[in-house]
C-alpha cells in the first residue's frame, strides 16, 4: 500500500504527482525512497501512480552519466563502487548505485544484505545505494531499474551506477540501459577469456583488470595486454570514437583497494561519454534504448496476457501432451493455442 503512505506525506496542496516531484527534486531523500517503492511495486494502483509520477517528472530526467558495471562474484565490483563512488564524491559528483540482479542472482543477498558492501560510501550525504529489488523476474527488474535511474536524476543525481553480477541476461540489460558499459576483470595467468561471453566482450567500452597490487599486478598488467589485443580485433562501433581520439573500447589495470587507476578510469569514461554526448550519439542511443524497451515491454505484456488466459491453460497440458507424443506438430500446436487466445480475447470484447 504504497499509495497511502505517500499520500500521508504528501497532504493537500495540488496533485499528488506534483507534490511529489516537487519534494524529489528538492532532492528529499526519503521521497525519493519513497518514490522507488512505488515504481517497485506490481499493484495496479501503484503502477498509474508510479506512472503519473515518471511523467510529471520526465523534464527533470536525464541528466545522469549512466554508466554500466558488470563483473563476476569476487571480482571486487562492491570494493571498486565503495572507492570509485568516493572518489567521484570528492569531485563533487553525487553518485547512485543500483542494482540489477534477481535476488537469486546473489544467493538470497541483497546489496546492502552484507553490510560490509560499500558501507563508507552509503553513509555519504551526495551518494544513494538501492538493493536490486528481491524476487523479481529479470524482466520487472529491467523496467523497475529503468525507472529508478530517472528519479535518481530527477532528484539530482549526477552518476548512475548500474552494477550486475552478471548472471544469464543481465549484462545486456545492462548496457542496453547505460551510457558507457564497463567490465571489471580479474588477473588470470593465461589466455583464457574468464568465461566472458563474446557479446559481453563486444559490449563493453572499458575493461577494467582489478587487484592490480601487490603480487597480482604483474598478472593484472598481462591480462591487459591480452585483452588489449583481443580487443582491437572485437568491434568498431559507430559511437566510438577514431583511436586518434581516444581508444575505445580499452583495457586498464586498477587496484580498488590502493585506488590506483581509479582516476584514470574516471577520465577515460568521462572523455567517452563526453565525446559521445557531444556528437549527438548518447541521445541517439538512449533514443535507440527507448525503442527497444518499448519493444521488451509489449512481448513481456503480451506473454504475461497469454500465460495467464485461461482458454490458453485449458488446452495447453493437452497440448504439450499432443506435441511430446509427436501426433501435433510444434506449429499446429503453435496455432490453436495461439487461436485460442483471441478467440477468447475476442469473446471478452463483445
Ligand atoms: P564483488 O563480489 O565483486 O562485489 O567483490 P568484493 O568487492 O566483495 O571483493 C571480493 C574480494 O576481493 C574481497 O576480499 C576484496 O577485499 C578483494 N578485492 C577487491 N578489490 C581488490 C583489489 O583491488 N585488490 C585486491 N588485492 N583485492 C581486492
Amino acid at each position: 500500500m504504497v499509495r497511502n503512505n505517500m499520500k500521508e506525506m504528501a497532504p493537500n496542496s495540488g496533485t499528488f504527482a506534483t507534490n511529489w516531484s516537487k519534494r524529489l527534486t528538492a532532492g528529499d531523500r526519503r521521497a525519493l525512497a519513497r518514490a522507488i517503492t512505488l515504481v517497485e511495486s506490481s499493484r495496479d494502483d501503484d503502477r498509474a501512480l508510479a506512472r503519473e509520477l515518471l511523467t510529471v517528472l520526465a523534464p527533470h530526467t536525464g541528466g545522469s552519466l549512466r554508466i554500466g558495471l558488470s563483473g563476476a562474484p569476487g571480482v571486487g565490483k562492491s570494493t571498486f563502487i565503495e572507492a570509485f563512488g568516493r572518489a567521484l564524491l570528492a569531485l563533487g559528483e553525487r553518485v547512485a548505485v543500483l542494482a540489477v540482479d534477481p535476488s537469486s542472482a546473489r544467493g538470497g543477498g541483497s546489496i546492502l544484505g552484507d553490510k560490509t558492501r560499500m558501507e563508507r560510501l552509503s553513509r555519504a550525504k551526495e551518494a544513494f545505494i538501492r538493493p536490486s529489488p528481491s524476487n523479481a523476474a529479470l524482466g520487472g527488474v529491467a523496467r523497475r531499474t529503468r525507472e529508478v535511474i530517472r528519479l535518481c536524476e530527477a532528484a539530482g543525481f549526477t552518476v548512475t551506477l548500474i552494477e550486475t553480477v552478471g548472471v544469464g541476461q543481465s549484462e545486456t540489460m545492462v548496457a542496453d540501459m547505460t551510457d558507457v558499459f564497463v567490465l571489471l576483470l580479474n588477473p588470470s595467468g593465461g589466455d583464457d577469456l574468464q568465461g566472458v561471453k563474446r557479446g559481453v566482450m563486444e559490449r563493453a567500452d572499458l575493461i577494467l583488470v582489478n587487484k592490480a597490487d601487490g603480487e597480482l599486478a604483474s598478472a593484472a598488467r598481462a591480462t591487459v595486454s591480452d585483452y588489449a589485443n583481443a580487443l582491437r580485433l572485437l568491434r568498431a562501433r559507430p559511437d566510438d570514437p577514431p583511436p586518434e581520439v581516444q581508444q575505445i573500447p580499452m583495457a586498464m589495470p586498477v587496484s580498488a583497494l590502493t585506488g590506483d587507476g581509479l582516476e584514470s578510469a574516471w577520465t577515460q569514461i568521462a572523455d567517452l561519454a563526453n565525446w559521445r554526448r557531444d556528437q549527438g550519439w548518447r541521445a541517439s542511443r538512449r533514443r535507440d534504448q527507448d525503442v527497444h524497451w518499448m519493444q521488451e515491454e509489449i512481448e513481456r505484456r503480451l506473454i504475461a496476457r497469454f500465460a495467464a488466459n485461461p482458454a490458453v491453460s485449458e488446452l495447453s497440458p493437452n497440448l504439450r501432451e499432443a506435441v511430446a507424443t509427436g501426433s501435433l506438430s510444434p506449429e499446429d500446436a503453435a496455432d490453436r493455442a495461439l487461436a485460442a487466445f483471441f478467440s477468447s480475447m475476442a469473446a471478452a470484447k463483445a
